[in-house]
C-alpha cells in the first residue's frame, strides 16, 4: 500500500540511524571538538526499532538503510540485522559505514542477512585521511572494504568531493572502486547539519566531477533510469558504471521517498527539516500499531518538504547551521540524522 505526500512522493525508504556516536570526526560532518550526545535511556532498543519498522512497512516502506553515526559502533548490530532481515516485507536491507570496524563484523553481518554495504571513502592517502577524519584509520577502512568484497557483498563507495581537499583523487578512487568491483558515487559537498565549514567555493559540482572523469576516460554516457535513488548513474566506454549525487546543485527532492529515524526515535521527513516527529514517546507509552500508523500517515500525507531545492533558491548561501545551534539541538546534526 502506497502512502503519498502532498507532492505525490511515496513513503518508501527508511534510513534508520542506530547511534549518534562515531569513531571518526570527518571535517565536513563532525568538525567540532565536543558534542552533545543523545541520552542513552532514549536510544531505541532493537525490538523497538523492529516494531516501528513493521508499522512503516504497513504504509509502504520496503527498503531500510542502517546508518548513524557509525552503525558498527552500536553494540551487537548483527542482531538487529537478523531481526530486520527476517521481515517478510523487506525488499532491501543496506548499511552505510565508514568501514573502520567492517572487517571485524563482515561475516556476522553476512550471516545475519544484510543485503549490501556502502562504505564512505574520501581518499586513498593515509595522511589526507588523518587530516580529514582526525584518526589514522585508512588501513582498517581498506581492509574492511576488501573483506566486504571478499564476502561478496554488493558494494558501493560514497565519496564526498571537496575542492582543494580530495578533488584530485576522483580518477584514482574510480580506478580503485573498479578493482574492488564496487560502484562509486561522488557526492557534492552539502551545507547540512555539522557542515559548519561549508562554502559554495568548496563544492565541486556534478559538472566538475563529470569533467574530471571525462578528461581521463573520454565520453561518459548517462544511464536512462527512473526512480527515487539519489545518484544519477553514468557509464564509461569500458562499461564501468559510477554515480553522482548532486544534492547541492541539482537536488532530487521531486523524487525523494526517504525519511529518517534517529537512534532516539525522532522521525524526520527531510534531511533539512528543522524538526522531527517523536515516535519514541507514543511507542513507550504503549501506543498501538494502529495509533502509530495514524500518526505516521498524518505526517507523511501532509509532507511538502523540498529542503535541498529551497536551499538552491537562496542567493547567498552559507552553512545551514552554526556550531551553537547544533549544541542546542543535536538532532540537527547529520551524524544524528544519519546522512
Ligand atoms: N558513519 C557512516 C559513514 O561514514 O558512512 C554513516 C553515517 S554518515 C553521516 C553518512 C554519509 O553522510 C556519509 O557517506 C558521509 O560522507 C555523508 N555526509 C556527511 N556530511 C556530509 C556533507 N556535509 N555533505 C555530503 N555528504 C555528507
Amino acid at each position: 500500500m502506497a502512502t503519498l505526500d502532498r507532492l505525490g512522493r511515496r513513503l518508501g525508504n527508511l534510513r534508520v540511524s542506530v547511534t549518534d556516536r562515531c569513531n571518526l570526526r570527518c571535517a565536513y560532518c563532525m568538525p567540532e571538538r565536543d558534542y552533545v550526545w543523545l541520552p542513552r535511556k532514549d536510544i531505541l532498543d532493537f525490538e523497538e526499532i523492529g516494531r516501528l519498522s513493521d508499522v512503516f512497512a504497513g504504509l509502504g516502506v520496503d527498503r531500510i538503510r542502517l546508518t548513524g553515526g557509525e552503525p558498527l559502533v552500536r553494540h551487537d548490530l548483527p542482531t538487529l540485522v537478523r531481526l530486520l532481515a527476517g521481515k517478510p516485507w523487506l525488499r532491501d536491507l543496506a548499511m552505510t559505514t565508514n568501514g573502520v570496524l567492517l572487517a571485524d563484523h563482515v561475516e556476522a553481518l553476512k550471516d545475519a542477512g544484510l543485503h549490501r554495504v556502502t562504505v564512505s571513502l574520501d581518499t586513498l592517502r593515509p595522511e589526507r585521511f588523518r587530516e580529514l577524519a582526525r584518526f589514522d584509520e585508512l588501513p582498517r577502512v581498506l581492509r574492511g572494504i576488501e573483506a566486504a568484497a571478499a564476502a561478496r557483498f554488493p558494494l558501493k563507495l560514497d565519496t564526498v568531493v571537496i575542492r582543494g581537499v580530495n578533488d584530485d583523487e576522483i580518477v584514482a578512487l574510480l580506478e580503485r572502486a573498479k578493482a574492488w568491483g564496487a560502484e562509486i558515487r561522488f557526492i557534492e559537498y552539502m551545507d547540512v547539519g555539522g557542515a559548519t565549514h561549508w562554502s559554495r567555493e568548496r563544492v565541486v559540482s556534478r559538472e566538475g566531477i563529470l569533467r574530471a572523469i571525462g578528461d581521463t576516460y573520454g565520453p561518459v554516457e548517462p544511464l536512462e533510469e527512473q526512480g527515487s535513488a539519489p545518484a544519477e548513474r553514468f557509464r564509461l566506454t569500458d562499461g564501468t558504471v559510477f554515480g553522482v549525487i548532486a544534492s547541492t546543485t541539482a537536488p532530487f527532492c521531486a523524487a525523494c521517498d526517504r525519511s529518517r529515524l534517529t537512534a532516539d526515535g525522532l522521525w524526520y521527513l527531510c534531511l533539512y527539516a528543522a524538526q522531527g516527529i517523536d515516535l519514541r514517546r507514543p511507542l513507550r507509552e504503549g501506543a498501538s500499531a494502529e495509533q502509530l500508523r495514524a500518526l505516521i500517515t498524518g505526517a507523511w500525507t501532509f509532507r511538502a518538504d523540498r529542503g535541498a531545492e529551497e536551499r538552491l533558491g537562496l542567493r547567498e548561501r552559507s552553512p545551514l547551521l552554526r556550531a551553537g545551534d547544533l549544541k542546542k539541538d543535536p538532532h540537527l546534526e547529520m551524524h544524528t540524522r544519519g546522512g
